[in-house]
């Protein structure tokens, strides 16, 4: 195994504490985003990133401390009100460091409002899945994924939503989290 690999499970593994119940944001809840996946989106940007990518366009989400708690029943009901969308997208920071929030948060919206669910990640798939446990169930309630650090050299702004050629749009089998395509 290399390295970087190794070192990226460690990173995993270091969730910070956030209450039960709340998730840590580092903005306001975003609707109509066409920009960060498919159809006409809600965005929830989460606080705290252990990637710190070079050429990060976010890098005051990287703080585990800042941005601002919220409980997780005030997300749900700002989204309700939120018509006319077809998904949700997690952005970051590095939504899987608060996974067990996030799965809830995917789990409701695909349930209630019908909505797809997508995610950026720093991580990789193969990473998220070799660690298992709360990153990977969050990983099960996506329909895709986009994975991989920003990559400076690799940048390429031509793709559809990802910012380095690294980075990859995984289409996924709800439930599973079976890859069905990549792009
Ligand atoms: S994973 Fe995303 S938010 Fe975190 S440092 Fe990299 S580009 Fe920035």
């Amino acid at each position: 195994m290399a390295d970087w690999h190794k070192i990226s499970l460690e990173k995993l593994a270091k969730q910070e504490e956030v209450p039960e119940g709340m998730i840590r944001l580092s903005g306001p809840l975003e609707r109509d985003n066409i920009v960060n996946g498919d159809g006409l989106r809600a965005v929830l940007w989460t606080q705290g990133c252990p990637n710190h990518c070079i050429g990060c366009q976010n890098p005051e989400t990287w703080d585990y401390c800042k941005g601002i708690l919220v409980p997780i029943d005030d997300i749900l009901k700002q989204l309700s009100e939120f018509k006319g969308q077809t998904g949700l997208t997690f952005c970051g920071g590095e939504p899987f460091v608060q996974s067990k929030a996030c799965k809830y948060i995917a789990d409701y919206v695909r349930k209630e409002f019908g909505w797809d669910v997508w995610s950026f990640s720093g991580f990789t798939y193969e990473i998220i899945k070799e660690y298992g446990k709360e990153p990977w169930e969050f990983l099960k309630s996506l329909n895709a994924l986009i994975d991989g650090p920003f990559i400076l050299k690799q940048r390429d702004l031509s793709l559809r939503f990802r910012g380095s050629s690294n980075q990859r749009l995984l289409h996924l089998k709800k439930g599973t989290g079976e890859i069905v395509s990549v792009e």
